[in-house]
């Protein structure tokens, strides 16, 4: 008995609109039949387990057979299969009803992008790549006939009846002129790799070769036992992957097996991992790690993969997690995570609020255990983990609450503290003027080195701040703690920056030093300094080069920002400082002759730039020559 039918469809055809539809995700097919194949599969399980199914099951396994000469891909399950009746309510009215739905959803809105772009169209998505579909099915239940439902694209359809020896469902694709694409082996291999690999079911495509211990205990000439090939089905899943596991059953083995089962072309291994867990007031599993980052944080996103029910959905997890999460790396399995719906949406979805804050407090708290079981490994970690802790610093209030704990500041004798210790230990040595506590700081030991070596000569501490958020990472903890300031080394000379009592004066006339600023301004003649005199110490350089905190601060964040900002273009701008108590400055100051003059100045400013870092090209190269003739005169 063979039927035809019309799909009852308001659209007038929906077909050609859904084979545009998701021009660049048409692969989708396959991962939508082998999740339906593998639900069928399931649900013979559930049936079998409460004893509503009493058949013999062989083991439950789907298929993927791929026919290039007849151009079909067939996909196969001895799952629960369907009746007729079934047929008609499944497919003909509710996976026909959900593509409806979709389509006059999406067709006329220009949102088309801004949709997930795996949006499961389940079932009817086999017709972006197919001209006909056939599916040849018997159910399990006792006493059925197989049927054999066919459509050719159009909303038309036949139903009959049909020989199937076994129970289950084939879903056999005629594949389209345009698709041909996908009856290639490796293009299969590669899609059933992306979506299929931690499929909850065997998924079989093809054979391999492998070898094995010869059955009959044969041995080679060396007295081993015989490798003899064997084929067998290639499985492409692993059924059990590892954040579906408990974490007691898991060591930190199979945690970094599993990361290299992910990421097969990552180098690194991760420094460690969150497992996730809840199962209230929402579902979700996932194992998160903390890769080791490189300077380019862009291009180290986008590596967590979001599962539904080991289904893999999309490895772009913008909106779903906080921003600065998604430099981690690792699996998210939540199937209350809504994937049908635009992204500007899924921001306001409750359940993705509320995953996303579970995810940051997770983080937080796992940071927080590990700084306060094992301080001295955290430590070893710090340098590795430092920028993404500071970035959710930055970017998410919650989070700094509880980094700013566990965040570390290292000094130059490579001591670690939190803030807390560190503001301890120099309250009562480092304020200035205003009574604020004076936090020093550089951002290259080696460069800053003379500056450093000053301030720690007076017992002052200088802590490492590098890395491209440090700006806004000072500026965050300034308006948190308005007890403290942060001064980079170089920003002012030690004396000014801490003030104190014993503060050596300058030993020098008034009109001495109006003299002398006088004479160096005329020399130097440049905007780019602002000549200041001032009393050092006399171990100090006879000229100090700094750069005011704030016109830093300003251009780095603008720098980072990338562009204008309400300052302009900032101009390079830097006080010379010259010490009125060194004796070079007296020299200068008295030397009649105008050129042994010019020359000292000369010398002792590239000295200043030179310790800055700031003598280049052929400023550098007069230097030096000039370093040269000045040896060989003394000689
Ligand atoms: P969804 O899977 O989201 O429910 P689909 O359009 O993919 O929607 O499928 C519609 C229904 O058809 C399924 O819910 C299921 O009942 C039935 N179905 C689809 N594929 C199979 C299969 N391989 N075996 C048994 N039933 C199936």
């Amino acid at each position: 008995m063979s039927k035809k039918g019309n799909i009852n469809v308001q659209t007038e055809n929906i077909f050609p609109i859904i084979k545009q539809f998701l021009y660049s995700d048409h692969e989708i097919f396959l991962r939508e039949l082998v999740s339906n194949a593998v639900d069928a599969t399931q649900k013979v399980k559930t049936l079998k387990s409460v004893g509503e199914l009493k058949t013999d099951i062989n083991k439950l396994k789907v298929e993927v057979i791929v026919d290039k000469k007849n151009e079909t891909i067939t996909i196969r399950d001895n799952g629960i299969g369907m009746t007729e009746k079934e047929v008609d309510k499944y497919i003909n009215q509710i996976a026909f009803s959900g593509a409806e739905e979709f389509v006059n959803k999406y067709k006329d809105s220009d949102a088309k992008n801004s949709i997930i772009g795996h949006f499961g169209l389940g079932f009817y998505s086999s017709f972006m790549v197919s001209k006909q579909v056939e599916i040849i099915t018997k159910s399990q239940k006792a006493n059925s006939t197989a049927v054999k439902w066919t459509c050719d694209g159009s909303p038309n359809y036949t139903i009959q009846e049909t020989t199937k020896k076994t129970k289950g469902t084939d879903i056999i694709l005629h594949i389209d002129e345009d698709s041909k694409e996908f009856l290639e082996q490796n293009r299969l291999s590669e899609i059933l790799n992306r979506y299929c690999k931690f499929l909850p079911v065997q998924v079989k495509f093809g054979t391999k070769k492998i070898f094995v211990d010869d059955p009959k205990g044969k041995k080679n000439d060396k007295g081993d036992i015989k490798q003899i090939e064997k084929v067998v089905d290639n499985i492409i899943n692993n059924t059990n992957p590892a954040w579906t596991k408990t974490p007691q059953d898991l060591n930190d083995e199979d945690y970094s097996n599993f990361y290299r089962e992910l990421y097969p072309t990552e180098f690194n291994d991760p420094i460690f991992n969150i497992h996730l867990n809840v199962d209230y007031p929402f579902n979700l599993t996932g194992i998160l790690y903390f890769p080791k980052l490189k300077n380019n944080l862009e291009v180290q996103k986008n590596k967590i993969n979001l599962y539904s029910n080991q289904v893999f959905i999309t490895d772009n997890v913008e909106n779903i997690v906080p921003e600065f999460l998604t430099l981690l790396h690792g699996v998210i399995d939540s199937p209350d995570i809504p994937l049908n719906v635009s992204r500007s949406y899924l921001q306001a979805d409750g359940n993705v609020k509320k995953i996303s804050k579970y995810i940051t407090k997770k983080v937080g708290d796992k940071l927080a255990s590990m700084f306060k079981n094992d301080r001295e490994d955290f430590e070893k970690k710090w340098n590795e983990i430092k920028v993404f802790i500071e970035y959710g610093m930055l970017t998410e209030e919650k989070f700094f609450e509880k980094a700013k704990d566990f965040c570390l500041y290292k000094n130059t004798n490579e001591i670690h503290s939190t803030l807390t210790e560190l503001v301890d230990r120099v309250k009562n040595n480092q304020t200035n003027k205003d009574g604020k506590i004076v936090i020093l700081y550089t951002h290259n030991k080696d460069e800053q080195d003379s500056f450093i070596n000053s301030a720690n000569e007076k017992n002052y501490e200088v802590i490492e701040l590098d890395g491209p958020l440090v700006s806004h990472i000072i500026s965050k903890l300034e308006s948190d703690n308005n007890n403290i300031q942060f001064a980079r080394v170089d920003s002012d000379t030690i004396d000014k920056l801490i003030e104190k009592d014993d503060v050596t004066p300058s030993l020098m006339s008034e009109e001495d030093e109006k003299n002398l600023k006088e004479i160096i301004e005329k020399k130097i003649d440049d905007k780019m300094f602002n000549v200041k005199i001032e009393g050092l110490s006399t171990s100090d350089s006879p000229f100090v080069i700094t750069q005011s905190e704030f016109m830093r601060r300003m251009k780095e964040q603008q720098k980072l920002s990338g562009g204008m900002n309400m300052f302009g273009d900032l101009p390079e701008s830097y006080n010379l400082i010259v010490n009125s108590n060194h004796s070079i400055s007296n020299k200068i100051l008295n030397e009649t002759d105008k050129k042994t003059q010019s020359k000292l100045i000369d010398q002792v400013l590239d000295l200043a730039l030179l310790s800055q870092g700031l003598l280049k090209g052929k400023s550098l190269t007069e230097f030096i020559s000039r370093s040269v003739s000045m040896i060989k005169v003394n000689k």
